[in-house]
């Protein structure tokens, strides 16, 4: 494969290495997309920016950070001896089960010796001449290949509130997204904690633990539901395992590849008295059943969305007896409108006399000090400020790199608008280049690695043809990608998130144009849609030999 690559900057620069395929980021895509390559006998390097594997499970090291799939669900699916050997420990693993996890699967399969880490992309240019890729790292090493998968992650672009004052702050301060992987503590400390989305539920959780004085602002409530967490015996173990060769298929044929799926009886099918009680049977549950398993109808009616409402809202109530809390803490927004939290015992612990809960809207923040906040009532001290603010998701990792693609075009302009992909694999004017994890696609949300697993093969192939120069460029053609866009657009109208600002539009992002980023349909026929493409000449791509 190099000898048809130009590899000029070799004979000037020693930095320069060549290969056939790249593979950006080490998390659970990239790392399945190295290895599908290997087996290829590809010559193919892994780049990532954190010291080992693992991506959302390396960075978000938080106390409380952990999994709302089931684990069994979420661990890859290829027959090997860690899946017939792997006993996760709990329903729900935490972070450190989890990183430990990726890790195994490197060293199973020798994937780290083929990992340039510490090594944060900066730029890449499609190289028109040679179709070939040149990819230059922040260090200033660079790589030439002929294709490139962009596995860097839906959620791996931090954001931080903009507040004035925030670096004269002279105490600890950490955003959830960039934790140090060291310990932190909490106890005998005021911490400040910003932010309550799912990350914010879970390290205000561990924080509340043992903490001096927790302070939570709060800028808009989540219908956090109960994860109802628990370890699994070996017997769980070897009943789950045994299990595995119906799961992994039963999953891909779910809406989003998790365990639960919507109950096809809707609301108006079940008598209150059913209604409460399977209201009941599902809040007892773990996970996402209280989701993702609800009537149907839950997903996209107003009226039957409030019921469900209400009883959370009945819940929040019982465990939370102050009103004025209790107040602060129930939505009005409809539930799903915004993605919605696991907590375990969340709603109790605003009941301590050491957490306080202050809404923002009511208690704005008007600067960072060098000792804490300041608000219209004072100040608030701290020894800690945890930023649990989120992430530019789908897009941030992407344009965070400076990506130019034929002529000239930067990725970051052609979606300033908003991204416009076909199927979220691949970008009009920007040949040889794979995403996985970015907007529009299916891969990289839902239960991650049995949405993105699909995508991955299907784009492995692919990969394989070009790196073997049976292909030189493969790319969306501009009509596909308009009609693909068009389609993701036109979807998220239709939902209830459409009614909230959130991540998923992108205007959680100060400034940034509300365009919806996430793909919302069917796994099964996102899959199929794939599989028919293959087999008909892919359709919607525009290949030369
Ligand atoms: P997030 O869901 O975007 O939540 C960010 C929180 O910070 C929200 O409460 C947000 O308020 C608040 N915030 C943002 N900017 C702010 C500002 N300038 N001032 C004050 N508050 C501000 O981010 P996240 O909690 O990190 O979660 C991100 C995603 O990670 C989730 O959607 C989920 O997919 C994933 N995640 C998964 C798990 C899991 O699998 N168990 C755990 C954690 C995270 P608003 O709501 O008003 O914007």
């Amino acid at each position: 494969m190099s000898q048809v690559l130009t590899a000029e900057s070799t004979t000037q620069q020693q930095t320069t290495e060549v290969f056939d395929a790249l593979v950006i980021g080490a998390g659970t895509s990239g790392l399945y997309e190295l290895y599908l390559l290997t087996q290829q006998g590809l010559n193919v390097r892994g780049i990532e920016a954190g010291s080992s594997v693992g991506g959302t499970w390396y960075w978000n090291r938080y106390p409380g950070c952990r999994l709302d799939s089931e684990s069994f669900t979420y661990q890859y699916a290829f027959p090997d001896d860690v899946l017939a050997t792997w006993n996760w420990k709990e329903l729900f693993a935490g972070q450190p089960e989890l990183e430990s996890y990726f890790n195994e699967v490197a060293d199973h399969y020798n994937l780290r010796a083929n990992i340039d880490f510490n090594t944060r992309v900066a730029s890449m240019t499609f190289d028109e001449q040679n179709n070939q890729w040149t990819v230059t790292a922040e260090s200033g090493k660079t790589y030439i290949a002929r294709v490139v998968v962009s596995a860097t992650g839906l959620l791996s672009a931090p954001i931080y509130p903009q507040i004035s004052g925030m670096e004269t702050f002279t105490g600890e301060s950490y955003h959830t997204g960039l934790w140090p992987d060291k310990e932190v503590t909490f106890s005998g400390k005021k911490v400040i904690v910003i932010g309550t989305g799912a990350s914010g539920v879970q390290v205000i959780t561990e924080i509340a633990k043992d903490v001096s004085h927790l302070t939570v602002f709060q800028r808009t409530p989540n219908w956090v539901i109960p994860l109802r967490n628990r370890p699994l015996t070996d017997d769980d173990m070897q009943r789950i395992r045994a299990g595995y060769p119906e799961m992994f298929p039963k999953l891909r044929n779910t809406w989003s590849g998790f365990l639960h799926s919507w109950d096809p009886k809707p609301t108006t099918d079940y008598t209150d008295e059913e209604l409460r009680e399977r209201f009941e049977t599902a809040y007892n549950s773990p996970g996402f059943a209280k989701w993702f398993g609800l009537p149907n109808d839950i997903a996209f009616d107003d009226v039957a969305n409030q019921k469900w409402c209400d009883f959370m809202a009945e819940k929040i109530h019982e465990i939370v007896p102050d009103p004025e809390l209790s107040r602060l803490l129930i939505p009005n927004h409809p539930f799903g409108a915004k993605r919605v939290p696991c907590g375990t015992h969340y709603f109790e612990l605003y009941n301590q006399d050491n957490v306080e809960l202050l809404s923002l809207a009511e208690h704005p923040i008007l600067e960072v000090t060098s000792t804490g906040v300041r608000t219209p009532d004072g100040d608030i001290e701290a020894d800690m400020i945890v930023y649990a603010t989120g992430f530019e998701a789908f897009v941030g990792a992407l344009n965070r790199m400076d990506i130019t693609g034929l002529g000239g075009a930067k990725l970051r302009d052609k979606w300033e608008d908003g991204p416009k992909t076909f199927l979220g694999l691949q970008v009009a004017g920007f040949p040889n280049l794979f995403l996985i994890g970015g907007p529009h696609g299916k891969g990289g949300h839902g239960n991650s690695p049995r949405c993105a697993e699909g995508s991955l093969e299907w784009m492995a192939l692919l990969v394989g043809k070009l790196a073997r120069n049976e292909l030189t460029r493969v790319e969306a053609t501009p009509e596909a990608e308009a009609e693909w866009t068009e389609t993701v657009n036109a979807s998220g109208m239709g939902g209830f998130m459409a009614k909230t600002k959130n991540a998923f539009f992108g205007d959680n992002v100060p400034g940034r144009k509300r365009a919806f980023l996430a793909y919302t349909g069917a796994l099964p026929e996102f899959d199929e849609r794939l599989r028919t493409m293959a087999q008909s000449g892919y359709p919607g791509l525009q290949i030369t030999a």
